[in-house]
């Protein structure tokens, strides 16, 4: 509702900064291998992020304890543990790649993050915390694109390079079921129907809503008041 329909610019966090700027860093290696079918340098990548992390921190508010030098560091580390363990084996024929279709009746659009040339849709991302599993959005997430991407067979990969007491890349697959994509044809109509009536309910309870990871928090208690977690 903020980005989308009163069209608030996300005021950024450094868990976004961190995350942007590690994601169009393997856009960016994928895209060029797309042409030359080798991964680029781990110099190329980790200049390609020191800039991408730089316009990134020019709009972003840090919190007291987040530090511009620690962030790069440890975004280095994250590009280099990638690109050295996840992407010398993928072979990428799409990135980023805009698709749209219908789930449930309700028209649906997004980008891709990758397609490989077996047809397996691999999502790329960093985080600051431990994950575990795919969590229940991006399951969604990627059946979604599995029902509206042609070429996509199903199968799936979320692979995260996560910061626990040291940097790990954990990648975990998914193959699309037909449990799953029946709780998208149910719940996409429901969205559009809750968005056509204005009910945007706040997700105080995602492990997502907290004022290191929601540059909206600010506006958000304002809205609706209470408190939005350290
Ligand atoms: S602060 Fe929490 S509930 Fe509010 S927009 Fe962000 S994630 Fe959603």
């Amino acid at each position: 509702m903020f980005r989308y329909l009163l069209d608030i610019k996300d005021p950024g966090t450094a868990a976004t900064a961190l995350g942007t700027a590690f994601h169009q860093t393997i856009a960016h290696n994928f895209q060029r291998k797309i042409e030359t079918a080798r991964d680029l340098s781990l110099a190329e990548c980790l200049e390609f992020f020191r800039n991408a992390l730089g316009r990134q921190l020019e709009t972003v508010r840090l919190q007291k304890d987040e530090h511009p030098m620690e962030l790069l560091e440890l975004g280095e580390t994250m590009v280099a543990k990638y690109i050295e363990e996840a992407a010398p084996s993928i072979q990428p024929a799409a990135v980023e790649s805009r698709v749209s279709g219908v789930i449930g009746g309700v028209k649906v659009s997004g980008y891709v993050d990758l397609l490989d040339t077996e047809g397996r849709l691999i999502d790329s991302k960093s985080s600051t915390k431990p994950i575990k599993g795919i969590a229940h959005d991006h399951r969604l997430q990627l059946t979604s694109y599995a029902m509206i991407t042609p070429a996509a067979t199903g199968n799936c990969r979320l692979d995260t390079v996560t910061k626990g007491k040291t940097v790990t890349l954990i990648q975990k697959s998914l193959c699309v079921s037909e449990k799953d994509r029946q709780y998208a044809e149910v719940i996409y109509p429901m969205v559009q129907d809750s968005i056509c009536e204005g009910i945007f309910l706040p997700r105080r309870s995602s492990s997502l809503c907290s004022r290191r990871y929601c540059g909206y928090w600010a506006v958000c208690e304002k809205e609706y008041g209470g408190s939005v977690r350290e």
